[in-house]
């Protein structure tokens, strides 16, 4: 099936969230996945326009807010593919309060951030994870801040999938999404997603042969002290013309989910007699 909407994107030229578009339709052919089964959610911002040009319902929800819509959804609706389709500055910044908790959760969602860096929508302004020094129409001498690293962040907020994947490699790109939306659990893949029209530093120019694939170096995605450890050099680049840009799955881990285990409460629910009980289950107790 085709998988891409009528609607034309009305990204710029050159935008790598094209690639992204082309991805995530090709992983849903892969995983035959049906079009009415799929819910994407996204925020405010160039790539939360993704939704509009992929065939499958969609919410296109507030700024920084597509994480609880996701989640009600996929809590409603557990039988449901849901993904999340957000920016660097729409998940790390005003919807920063959101991820922790759908990933320590485990709740089994899929967010797939498009980091190209800096504020494209709004023309022009640093971003959490725009590099020191980068210029911006708020920051004619530079950003004076340190950027966010996005992998590490969800490794240590309990994500129990993490990867990260670039717009130049349609091939492992669209790998990446199928492994994240097969995996039962919490998924964050960061999209390396370059912005031509305002980001003139971050670019496919500067990605291209900087990007290293970490599981065919050999990384076990099972190892989170490993993952962390590579997770920490992700952003060295910015400092050290030599250092890689590490892309593949950090991180992999089958664990209960959320849904799992609100079942299980549900069922506990079932046994309760009367109001009074409650309220004596909610005293303090030992475990
Ligand atoms: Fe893409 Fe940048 Fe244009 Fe937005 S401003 S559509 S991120 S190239
Ligand atoms: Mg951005």
């Amino acid at each position: 099936a085709d998988y891409k909407s009528d609607v034309e994107p009305t990204w710029c030229s050159g935008c790598g969230d094209f690639g992204v578009v082309a991805a995530l339709t090709r992983a849903y052919s892969e995983l035959g996945l049906k079009p009415e089964n799929i819910v994407s959610v996204s925020g405010i911002g160039c790539s939360s326009r993704l939704p509009l040009f992929v065939k499958n319902y969609s919410v296109h929800s507030l700024h920084g807010r597509a994480i609880p819509v996701a989640v009600g959804i996929k809590l409603a609706r557990p039988d449901l593919t849901v993904i999340v389709e957000t920016g660097d500055g729409d998940l790390f910044s005003i919807g920063a309060g959101h991820n922790p908790h759908a990933a320590r959760r485990n709740i089994d969602i899929t967010v797939i951030c498009m980091d190209n860096q800096v504020y494209g929508l709004t023309k022009n302004q640093v971003s959490p994870t725009s590099r020191e020094g980068l210029y911006g129409s708020l920051t004619p001498y530079g950003s004076i801040d340190r950027p966010v690293n996005p992998i590490a962040t969800m490794l240590s907020y309990g994500a129990t999938f993490v990867a990260q994947t670039y717009a130049g490699n349609l091939k492992h790109m669209t790998e990446v999404i199928k492994q994240a939306i097969q995996h039962k659990g919490f998924s964050f893949v960061n999209v390396i997603s370059p912005c031509p029209t305002f980001n003139k530093v971050d670019t496919f120019q500067y990605y291209k042969g900087k990007v290293k694939d970490i599981n065919e170096q050999g990384h076990d995605p099972s190892d989170y002290r490993k993952a962390l450890e590579l997770a920490f050099h992700d952003l060295d680049h910015y400092h050290d013309p030599n250092a890689p840009v590490p892309i593949g799955v950090f991180y992999k881990a089958e664990l209960e989910t959320y849904e799992d285990r609100m079942q299980s409460v549900k069922r506990r629910y079932k046994q309760v007699e009367d109001v009074q009980e409650l309220i004596d289950m909610c005293k303090p107790k030992a475990l």
